[in-house]
Formats: structure tokens, sequence, C-alpha cells
């Protein structure tokens, strides 16, 4: 008996101990854990799409002739939230976005609305102000009926398939946006990567981003709106040199240099 209760002590700290390190280890969990607890997490949500309102807003007053008005936006972190899927790394002790797993989960359906996106594209579709959903996913063949399937089960009103573009094999919106904009007057684009705005921000160097976002500062909140993001886009590869980045010691080392940039060294 006595023996049977020590083996589930060490059995018990065994698995604390084992818990604690992998919290502590793995890179994810601050980021992740702000996206799934966070209640600021979820009010920068509704602050973007206040603001796209008031700028939809504005434009309608304005009653001007000329081309119908539109809005762009990105899907994933913006309308779409995953967080349940990068739980799931953490649980699996991975700390880095891992492809595979990925398709996996996009297939099974899981997103959950972003704070505020289905109020606001109700707004949009009220206001007859057409919605153009534009992303870059590659989960194969079937990646547009996924996507498409995605926006249609959490409410989100798609006029047709056109108004969905799925970019496969490039991260390059603008096409795709200049050839909208020929048709319509885009009042405001809302994602939550500078490249969903503007490929002028595909820049591997991190100062370089910097910079052009604060040549470029009254972009934000009037013609795009952002949204936040602290597990995955550009500005990993910008830290990287990939937006995939394997799990590696050497990744590890790398964001942890990224991470103690201009330390305090007392
Ligand atoms: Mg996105």
């Amino acid at each position: 008996m006595q023996k049977l209760h020590l083996m589930k002590l060490i059995f018990f700290l065994t698995s604390v101990i084992i818990g604690d390190v992998s919290a502590q280890q793995n890179n994810l969990s601050y980021a992740v854990a702000w996206k799934q607890t966070a209640a600021e997490h979820r009010a920068l949500y509704y602050q973007g799409f206040n603001i796209a309102r008031l700028r939809l807003e504005m434009a309608l007053a304005r009653e001007e002739e000329g081309k119908p008005l539109a809005i762009i936006s990105d899907i994933d972190e913006t309308l779409l939230l995953a967080n349940d899927y990068w739980g799931y790394l953490i649980s699996n002790e991975e700390d880095f976005f891992n492809d595979a797993s990925w398709d996996q989960w996009v297939a099974e359906n899981r997103f959950v609305p972003s704070p505020g996106s289905q109020e606001f594209l109700r707004f949009c579709e009220t206001n007859n102000v057409e919605i153009f959903y534009v992303t870059n996913r590659d989960q194969g063949e079937a990646t547009f009926d996924l996507a498409y399937s995605n926006l249609i089960a959490n409410g989100f009103p798609v006029a047709d398939r056109e108004h969905l573009t799925v970019l496969r094999e490039t991260s390059n919106k603008e096409e795709v946006q200049r050839s909208i904009m020929e048709d319509y007057n885009v009042v405001v684009m809302l994602g939550d990567n500078l490249n969903d705005f503007s490929r002028a921000y595909y820049l591997t160097n991190t100062e370089q981003r910097e910079n052009l976002v604060n040549q470029k500062s009254s972009d934000f909140g009037s013609k795009f709106v952002i949204f936040p993001n602290p597990t995955d886009g550009h500005w990993i590869r910008a830290i990287f040199g990939e937006s995939e980045p394997a799990a590696t010691s050497e990744n590890r080392r790398i964001l942890r240099s990224a991470a103690t940039r201009g330390a305090w060294q007392p």
C-alpha cells in the first residue's frame, strides 16, 4: 500500500516537473496565452472593426457619384481565428508552426469568427458595400473550397465565388487588389500582416519594415486597418528569413536573439 502511494507521489512530482519545464521551454506560450485569454486581444479586434466601420460611414455619407464602395479583407487572423490550433501545438510540445498539422486542422473547419467581424460584415452587406476576401493559403486542390466553407460556416456574407480570391502560389495580393480597384472604390483594407495591404512591406529586414511603417504611419486607421498577430506573419520571415521556420535549435537561438535586441545590460 505504502509503495503504491510512493509511486503515485513520484508520478505526480514527475508530471509537475515535466509540465513546468515544457511550459517554460515552449517559445509560443506567451503569445498563444495572450491570444487565448487576453481581453485586450479581443478589444483590439473591436477597435479595428469600429474604425473600419467609421471609415465606411464617412464614405457613405459623402454620397459621391462613381464607383461602388468596397472593402478588401484578409481572412486568417483577421476575420477568422485559429487559437485552437496554436493551443494544440503547445499541448503537443511543438514550439514552431507545423504546416502538415495546419493543413489537417484547416480541413476540420474549426475556425471561429474574430470579435466584431460578423457584425462588421453585416454592416457592409446592409449598406451595399461589396466585400472581397483575399487570402493566401495552400491546402492543395481543396484550398478554395476549404476557404469558402470556412467563410460560410462562420456566417460571413459571400456574394458569390468571385468575391473570394485564394492565392496558392504567392502571398502577393497586389494584382488582385488592383483589379478590384478598377471597378470599385475600396474604402478600407483589413489584415493582420502588412503584406495584406502592400507588397512594399515584403521586406526581410526588420528595420526596413519598421522604417516603412513609420513613413506610412497615417495609412493605419485610415485606408488600412491592422489586427494583432503575435504568432505568424511576415514579421516572422523578417526574423528567420522564412515565414515557416523549422523547429531547430538554431531557430530557437535566432528567436532569442530577436527577443533580446537592445536588451538592458546592467
Ligand atoms: Mg492573415
